[in-house]
């Protein structure tokens, strides 16, 4: 066994290193993009960095990277301090999009390339980019040339180009933004397959919270260069503490009671003769499997609840009724603002 093998091996029994944002800060001349933000990201798990247009997710992602310097604070990967580090010295890996890949060479060389960079000689850098084509599925195009392939396809090639350095952390930046619907769900079950089978973290920056609750382990809700919440999928799905994860993140209808505002699912509630607030229906939308009934309660609050089917046609509705509307007090989640 040569010595390259016996170090990638060690490599991989110590990839599950811990990424740390301590104070993390980007000023772009008066602009603050990201503000002294902190977050420990766990070992080996699907991160989804999720926020509004312009609420610092690329900043952040760049600064990790070392594409973008940092203004203040540090970046920490396995404890060890990378924020001043070049790129291909942190142990990270950006995905870009794939029409950065090289027209000219064929996809073994555009993922063999930045060993080409490194020094490394024709036959072990073809034979590391092989096994990479394996890993996303793409061993029998390696031939071809980048305008050959479909746009999954291109996408795959970036995939293996970023992962050929093998990265303790993949940094992708809205990396299913170009495909159409369809390839965008084939694309993200494999990007899980691929992070599960790896055990490496990948931190997915994206503006789509359906993208992020079907990725992630964990989501960063960032909003105004802050983060806003971060937790497990479920946890900020169910529990969102402010108004603003309650509305990014669907599904939720925000209530003001007089004991403060609270965020209620839209499925928690329920409609009867008699409930906790008296409503009139302003809308119903059939849904298939469910119904939505809009409502507009006392304060000219809308509150939508989203009944299943069977049960709304028992007691339909139409717009203008007036109801009762009804949820369980532990359905409540209290919001902080
Ligand atoms: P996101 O990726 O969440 O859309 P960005 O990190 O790209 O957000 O941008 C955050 C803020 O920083 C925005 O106000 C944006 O206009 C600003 N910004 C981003 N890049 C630059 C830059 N190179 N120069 C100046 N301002 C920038
Ligand atoms: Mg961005």
């Amino acid at each position: 066994m040569g010595s390259g093998q016996v170090n990638e091996r060690d490599t991989m029994t110590d990839i599950s290193k811990d990424l740390e944002l301590v104070g993390v800060t980007k000023r772009y001349g008066k602009t603050v993009a990201v503000d002294a933000i902190n977050h420990h990201f766990r070992p080996a798990s699907y991160t989804c960095l999720l926020g509004p247009s312009g609420c610092g997710k690329s900043s952040t992602l760049r600064m990790i990277a070392g594409h973008e310097s940092v203004s203040d604070g540090s970046i920490l990967l396995g404890g060890r301090d990378i924020s001043h580090l070049p790129p291909a010295k942190r142990g990270t890996a950006m995905m870009f999009q794939s029409y950065a890949l090289f027209p000219h060479l064929t996809v073994l060389d555009n993922v063999a390339f930045s060993q080409k960079m490194k020094g490394v000689d024709a036959a072990t850098r073809r034979k590391a980019a092989a096994e990479m084509l394996e890993l996303v599925d793409l061993s029998k195009l390696a031939d071809r040339l980048p305008d050959q392939l479909s746009g999954g396809q291109q996408q795959r090639v970036a995939l293996a180009r970023a992962l050929i350095t093998r990265p303790q952390v993949l940094l992708l930046d809205e990396p299913l933004s170009a495909l159409d619907p369809f390839l965008r769900i084939r694309m993200r079950t494999e990007l899980r397959k691929l992070q599960q089978e790896l055990g490496i973290s990948f931190l997915h920056v994206t503006h789509g919270q359906d993208e992020a609750l079907a990725l992630a382990d964990e989501i960063v809700v960032m909003n105004n260069a802050v983060i806003e919440q971060a937790g497990p999928a479920r946890d900020v799905f169910n529990a969102p503490k402010t108004e603003f994860v309650a509305r990014f993140m669907g599904g939720h209808n925000v209530i003001a009671l007089p004991e403060g505002h609270f965020a209620i699912r839209t499925d928690a509630v329920g409609l009867a003769d008699q409930g906790q607030l008296e409503a009139a229906v302003t809308a119903v939308e059939y849904q298939g499997t469910h119904v939505s009934v809009t409502t507009r309660a006392i304060g000219d609050q809308e509150i939508t609840a989203v009944i299943k089917d069977a049960e709304f046609f028992e007691n339909p509705k139409a717009p203008g009724d007036t109801v009762g509307l009804t949820w369980a007090q532990d359905s409540l989640h209290r919001l902080i603002n």
